[in-house]
């Protein structure tokens, strides 16, 4: 919990009224422990990347540009469309939302697999929803790429980056491990992304349960 106590909270003004086609919600909190733009950066701190398990790592299936919810590339025309990003992503990205998966097939890799088969088969979209996923004894997982559009916060997918911790946190405690891959994560994406707010998926959403009221307050902010 102690880590946790660090994230505070305010507005960003400005930085939101820059960014007016950017998701915005002013209760978020923000990320002010790690640097937040290119003038802050020190190279000498840069934090590395985490170890991820690739999606062959998990055996993921290939994408599916024929799905339903998902269907065929961005355009104008079709902006539900898989939307690979052109820009810059630390342009385009603002905000880490926190999630978690609801369900825990006995293993990660069995939990990744039914993510995905439940977002393409199900929710009809062309791969797994969210960019990270974290297991329960922390390993990190590679979901959709960073550098395509989510799809895992409704009416906020563009300009969030997803971020999901295995298990039933309606039930379930995050394990250390997970809360500590989490910060990791963070932190790694915070600077690479210059993210400036951390939220969780109820926050844009007030109608989901998720990410579970045991891991709310951490991806909300202790305090609130
Ligand atoms: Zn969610």
């Amino acid at each position: 919990m102690r880590l946790w106590r660090c994230w505070r909270y305010g507005l960003l003004v400005n930085e939101l009224r820059a960014r007016p086609e950017r998701p915005v919600l002013s209760s978020l909190p923000t990320l002010p422990d790690l640097p937040t733009s290119a003038t802050t950066l020190d190279p000498a701190v840069l934090i590395p990347a985490p170890y991820l398990i690739q999606r062959a790592g998990w055996n993921a299936l290939p994408l599916d540009h024929t799905a339903e919810n998902e269907n065929g590339f961005f355009s104008e025309a079709n902006p539900e469309g898989w939307r690979t990003y052109t820009e810059p992503l630390a342009q385009v990205y603002t905000t880490a939302v926190i999630h978690h998966t609801v369900i825990y097939e006995g293993d990660d890799l069995l939990t990744m697999q039914e993510a995905q088969r439940l977002h393409q088969q199900d929710r009809k979209w062309a791969d797994v929803g969210y960019h990270y996923l974290i297991g329960k004894a922390g390993a990190i997982y590679e979901g959709r790429s960073v550098t395509v559009r989510g799809v895992h916060t409704a009416g906020y997918n563009t300009g969030t980056v997803g971020v999901c911790l295995m298990g039933n946190f309606m039930v379930d405690l995050p394990t250390a491990p997970q809360l500590q891959a989490l910060r990791l994560v963070l932190g790694w994406l915070a600077q690479g992304l210059q993210l400036t707010h951390l939220a969780s998926h109820r926050q844009f959403n007030p109608e989901t349960l998720c990410p579970g009221d045991n891991l709310q307050p951490l991806s909300a902010g202790i305090g609130r």
